[in-house]
């Protein structure tokens, strides 16, 4: 059997140690230390904008501490992008709010703005305005953030926007994360750069930061003795995995560079198949990291599903994904209201995911180019 080809797997860039033995003389092995201010600099200083991050243990714990400070409590209603991870919604449900999922468009596969808009006026309609609107730049794609926020400040509802795989994309040059009240990133195994695991929250002000890292590390009270007034969180960065992190920024243009060579690597191969379409930007405004290359089969044009592919792809032991399955068609959201008109579900049948890892090497590639030609020139 030949290596495994993963969709997307951890790849150092060589410094990484360097800061973790830096840790170790100085017995910095705790969720504080210089890597952990040292990482939120260096993103601070990437995301190009006048931001405040705070490391924390995981994105998801990024978006909860998110929906906390702005203010969602039990019984709340918040708006979410149904195409997602799970980890976007949630943290809705840490909160006992209820999620109100949201379906994509067709150009960026993100949050549609139309119906976005149904949606908040449903909600109003029904007595209750969402207490926040979290969108997601899938794969790297960023939304449409114009129509997105003109929505948001219309109702003056807060956008939380779940960059966790977006580091590295931009919108009309602007950094994606960088949008909404709060941006949330991802450093865990599977992203553009991991930490091991790890996330941060991308602040606007430092109060909003001193506030998630106050949370996020058990929520102490200013007193000799242990005093709380607040519910806190284990949330914190370690000074460890903000090492990895510190090693990691050190190549993160190179990798988006690889990632979006890859996108570039499934255009050709596919460019003469009209049935297949490879996902890229759909105007200049749109810069995508491309974290993860996605296919959309049609198979009446094809002549083959992508679980074909997938299928064909699998024997070869090279690992492929259906998109995201959508949130509102999920088991444990299925009581969820839902507004949409069918694309995230199409999406859903017809989307594959393809290996997108930065350390695939030539013969990677070209083994996967033997199995889709062979299938594409079979059909099935
Ligand atoms: C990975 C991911 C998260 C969660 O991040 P973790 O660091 O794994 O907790 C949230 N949202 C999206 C869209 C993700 O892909």
């Amino acid at each position: 059997m030949s290596n495994k080809i993963w969709l997307s797997s951890p790849h150092m860039g060589g410094n990484e140690l360097k800061y973790i033995h830096d840790a170790f003389d100085n017995n910095w092995v705790a969720p504080l230390g210089p890597n952990v201010n040292g990482f939120e600099q260096d993103l601070e200083h990437f995301l190009k904008t006048d931001v405040k991050v705070a490391a924390l243990s995981a994105g998801t714990a990024a978006l909860h501490l998110a929906l906390i400070e702005c203010g969602v409590g039990y019984g709340d209603e918040v708006i979410c992008q149904s195409m997602t991870f799970s980890a976007s919604a949630n943290p809705i449900a840490y909160q006992g709010a209820i999620p109100v999922f949201v379906d994509s468009e067709a150009d960026t596969w993100n949050m549609c703005p139309i119906a976005l808009r149904e949606a908040i006026n449903d909600r109003i309609r029904n007595g209750k305005k969402p207490k926040a609107i979290i969108v997601v730049h899938l794969y790297g794609m960023p939304a449409k953030m114009d129509e997105i926020i003109a929505i948001a400040e219309e109702f003056e509802v807060p956008v939380i926007e779940d960059a966790a795989e977006a580091l590295g994309s931009k919108y009309k040059g602007k950094a994606c994360g960088t949008f909404g009240r709060f941006g949330v990133l991802s450093f865990n195994g599977n992203k553009i750069i991991t930490t091991s695991g790890g996330g941060a929250l991308v602040c606007h002000t430092h109060e909003d930061k001193e506030k998630a890292v106050f949370l996020s590390t058990q929520a102490r009270d200013n007193a000799p003795h242990y005093q709380h007034s607040h519910i806190g969180f284990n949330y914190r960065m370690s000074n460890i995995c903000a090492g990895i992190g510190r090693g990691q920024m050190e190549v993160l243009e190179q990798r988006v560079e690889s990632r979006r060579a890859m996108t570039q690597f499934y255009v050709e191969l596919f460019a003469d198949f009209s049935g297949v379409k490879v996902f890229t930007e759909p105007s200049e405004d749109f810069y995508s990291n491309h974290w993860l290359s996605a296919i959309v089969v049609d198979p009446l044009l094809a002549g083959f599903t992508r679980e074909d592919l997938r299928l064909a792809l699998l024997e070869d032991n090279i690992e492929s994904r259906p998109l995201w399955k959508p949130m509102h068609l999920q088991p444990v959201f299925s009581e969820a209201l839902y507004y949409g008109h069918m694309v995230a579900e199409r999406l859903f049948e017809q989307g594959l995911c393809l290996p997108s890892g930065t350390n695939l090497t030539d013969s990677d590639r070209q083994r996967i180019s033997q199995v889709v030609n062979k299938l594409l020139s079979q059909g099935v």
